[in-house]
């Protein structure tokens, strides 16, 4: 098959590696004026470090088959991801642990902790949105420092008016343990996320900067299949509407310091502070050698057609919106397939984007 890739993201690089060597002919077709997608990083040498240019990545998954699969194009270093929340000049551990409960409660065991934090809860046997359902496991103390504040900034929206499941995201335990993830493997690729992204390209003929809807007719034609992982409601020119996203915005700064914050990610939780978190990029590569540091501020912000997508809203109109473009997709379903983050209107994590390509080409092939 002569296979055309839109995108060159991890999800359309996997497909590209394993088609290819599946036999196929495929051809990339990248928007951007690099590969990599969200995930591209860059050197910096004067911090003598990787910048995640588009914000964070750290690689994390419990499937030994998805490790393995990922380390044939990399090293990753040992990193673990061991976030520190900043709220009112104080600094906390956190996901919420047992050590986050003495700070806060003075609680010493898992027992106190356990008891202190039923006390403080607020039992609701149906919460009908994120607000209600922290209330009733973390209680509104620790809802008023580490989550309302922050949430209102990263979705634009009150807690009220969220569903709970994107903070199941984030562990609670009763532990010491600060670890962010409960997978069992974890880090970052040595040489950067772009390289890993190079090395599955290898092979494959990739263009950049084409804007593949703008002639989509001309670039699909002498293809026998697409693979599609742009943003689905844009392939059929909204025709339906809009699905809705969350952008962000990065200001870099290159700060004369060894060490600005000890760690690699900060989180800002008060709703004052407009940035959610800052990311200290050497940090991620466990290299604190070099003289000066590359610091990001992460300012969530709306986005609007043209704006690089980041977090797909999933609320029950965008999910009831993103079904009628999924019915569309269907009936193309033996020339364009739609994968990825965009493709599928998923909030999906690099490993869970692994997962989903290769099980694509598996069928493919
Ligand atoms: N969250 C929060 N406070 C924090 C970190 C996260 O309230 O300090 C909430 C917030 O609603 C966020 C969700 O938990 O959208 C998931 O956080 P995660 O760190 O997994 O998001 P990502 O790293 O994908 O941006």
């Amino acid at each position: 098959m002569r296979v055309l890739i839109v995108g060159a993201g991890l999800y359309g690089s996997v497909c590209a590696h394993e088609l290819t060597q599946g036999g196929h002919t495929c051809k990339v077709l990248e928007k951007r004026n690099h590969v990599g997608g969200n995930i591209f990083t860059r050197y910096v040498a004067e911090a003598d470090c990787h910048e995640h240019v588009y914000g964070a990545h750290i690689f994390h998954t419990s499937s030994e088959r998805i490790w393995n699969y990922i380390r044939r194009f990399a090293q990753f270093n040992h990193y673990v991801n061991r976030v520190k929340v900043s709220h009112q000049d104080r600094i906390y551990s956190f996901p919420i642990n047992l050590f986050t409960l003495y700070q806060i409660f003075g609680v010493r065991t898992p027992e106190e902790a356990r008891a202190r934090l039923l006390a403080e809860c607020v039992p609701n046997a149906a919460p009908a949105n994120m607000e209600e359902y922290c209330l009733s496991v973390i209680g509104p103390r620790l809802y008023r420092i580490f989550i309302e504040g922050y949430t209102e900034k990263q979705w634009g929206r009150h807690p009220r008016e969220l569903p709970a499941d994107v903070i199941k995201r984030l562990p609670l335990r009763l532990t010491f343990d600060d670890n962010y993830f409960n997978d069992r493997y974890q880090g970052i690729p040595i040489g950067g996320y772009t390289a890993i992204i190079e090395r599955l390209l290898d092979g494959t003929s990739v263009e950049t900067g084409i804007d593949f809807l703008a002639e989509r007719e001309a670039l699909m034609s002498g293809y026998d299949l697409v693979i599609y992982t742009g943003a689905i409601d844009a392939f059929f020119d909204y025709r339906f509407g809009v699905l809705e996203y969350r952008s962000l915005r990065f200001e870099r700064e290159l700060v004369p310091v060894r060490d600005f914050q000890g760690n690699a990610v900060v989180n800002y939780t008060e709703a004052t502070v407009p940035w959610t978190r800052i990311l200290e990029h050497k940090h991620f590569d466990l290299s604190l050698k070099a003289e000066s540091t590359l610091i990001t501020r992460e300012y969530p912000t709306a986005w609007k057609k043209g704006d690089i997508e980041y977090y797909p809203v999933r609320n029950p109109p965008n999910e009831a919106l993103y079904r009628r473009y999924r019915e569309e997709a269907d009936k193309l379903t033996d020339r364009v397939h739609f994968g990825g983050r965009l493709g599928e209107y998923q909030y999906y994590d690099m490993h869970q984007i692994i997962g989903a390509a290769l099980s694509l080409c598996k069928k493919l092939l």
